[in-house]
């Protein structure tokens, strides 16, 4: 087989783990462009909370990425709780379901920049730039194949929005960030404890390891113009673990009770702000008329209500390393580029379709659901393992006969 070359514009969850993969058994040249310096990115402000489940800590186990796997908190359950509706401070629901192989969430700060290490000492080459189209028709002269990873950079933007898998075209949530340390932990095993307050808007924790060391990452998902949208005014990071603080005083008191002695991990370790989920078209055509290919948030960006970002641009660069190392000597032509997005799309519908759902007031099925997991462990332990295979929530939890038939089969 000739060489191939692969330039892959942005260096994320999606994009480094695909030049490493490639870079792992050799065959490929790989270059990757990012926009900041390792430095600047474990310097810099966080930018996820990026909690990987097993299937996509796999595929970093498959390519010798792992680097910290031995070092990180993990993430044993799911614990989802909803508070009275009487304002006692109760919990009207509250359900553990374990997970059958543990979570992790590395901060990206750590990890990113240890991987573009690792991508030059693999033999691919690493350019600090910010690349724009003209870059990209550079690029694609030069390369077999051009992947755009660039997340919610701006130049996605070249990629047109398929209007009919985007659902939305507003933010869904006012988000926010806090890294922590101090936090008293969950007794019995780690969890994601994920609270859902109606009409107001979710609170997931779960423990990670930061810059610092293990640490929680408090999310914050406001329903946008309730209170929990309400970082705008908040200017300083002290005054961010205030809020934070505030709003778990005043909906979660359970979670509040294990916050007493929390501190940032760092000035950079908040973050608030909000996008609109959209779902873009794979190819991008340049004005030369060379096709480029878009990856991860660029092609399917969702909220993170239900954590699933880096899985999918996870499984989004492992389903693209192994249709690229299937190819062989044949051209990417947008043929190609428009199939191997198919292919992940068959995955990655059932993530947008749930993630939407969520988004969404629950209709009655999914309260049913919701509220008797509390009652059956089995379907506890099924919610949970849905983040790792979110396949698995389909049809029972979207198709109201199902959801009734699949709760009368446990109850029989
Ligand atoms: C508040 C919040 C919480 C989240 N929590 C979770 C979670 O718990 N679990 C989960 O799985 N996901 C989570 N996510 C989502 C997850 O972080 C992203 O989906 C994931 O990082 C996307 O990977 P990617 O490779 O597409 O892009 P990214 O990882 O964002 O990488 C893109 C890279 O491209 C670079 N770049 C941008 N433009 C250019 C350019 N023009 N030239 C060169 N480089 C460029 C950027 O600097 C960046 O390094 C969360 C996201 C947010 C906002």
């Amino acid at each position: 087989m000739t060489r191939r070359s692969v330039t892959i514009v942005g260096g994320g969850q999606s994009g480094l783990q695909l030049a490493l993969g490639l870079l792992k058994d050799g065959g490929y040249d790989v270059r990757v462009v990012q926009n900041r310096t390792g430095e600047e990115i474990a310097a810099g402000r966080v930018t996820s909370s990026q909690c990987m489940f097993d299937e996509a800590l796999q595929n970093e186990r498959d390519i010798g990425a792992n680097f910290w796997e031995a070092d990180c908190p993990t993430v044993d359950s799911i614990n989802f709780a909803v508070p009275a509706p009487d304002g006692s401070g109760a919990k009207a629901i509250d359900w553990n379901g374990k997970l059958d192989r543990y979570a992790q969430s590395v901060d990206q700060r750590v990890k990113f920049p240890v991987w573009m290490k690792e991508v030059e000492k693999r033999g691919g080459t690493m350019e600090i730039h910010d690349a724009s189209v003209d870059d990209l028709e550079t690029y694609a002269k030069e390369s077999d194949l051009v992947v755009v990873a660039a997340g919610k950079g701006e130049i996605a933007g070249m990629f047109a929005r398929d209007d009919e898998k985007s659902v939305f075209d507003k933010p869904q949530r006012a988000l926010a960030l806090t890294y922590v340390t101090g936090m008293t932990p969950r007794p019995e095993h780690s969890a994601v404890c994920f609270n859902l307050i109606p009409t107001v808007g979710e609170y997931f924790v779960f423990p990670a390891l930061t810059t610092t060391g293990p640490c929680e990452i408090m999310v914050f998902e406001g329903i946008p113009g309730g209170p929990m949208d309400c970082w705008g005014e908040v200017k300083t990071p002290e005054a961010h673990l205030e809020t934070s603080k505030w709003i778990l005083d005043t909906f979660l008191p359970w979670e509040a009770d294990r916050c007493r002695d929390i501190e940032l991990t760092d000035d950079n370790g908040v973050l608030a702000g909000r996008f609109p989920p959209t779902v873009r078209h794979p190819v991008g055509r340049l004005p030369s008329g060379r096709a480029v290919m878009g990856m991860g948030d660029v092609v399917v960006l969702n909220d993170p209500i239900t954590g699933q970002g880096s899985n999918n641009a996870s499984k989004c660069a492992r389903v693209y390393m192994d249709a690229i190392l299937a190819n062989g000597d044949r051209p990417f032509d947008e043929a190609w580029m428009q199939a191997t997005f198919d292919s992940y799309w068959s995955y990655a519908q059932y993530v947008s379709g749930w993630t939407n759902a969520l988004l969404q007031p629950p209709p009655p099925h999914v309260l049913d659901i919701m509220g008797a997991a509390q009652q059956f462990p089995a379907l506890a332990k099924r919610i949970a393992n849905g983040f790792n295979d979110p396949t698995d929530f389909f049809p029972w939890f979207a198709v109201p006969e199902e959801a009734d038939a699949y709760l009368k089969s446990l109850a029989a």
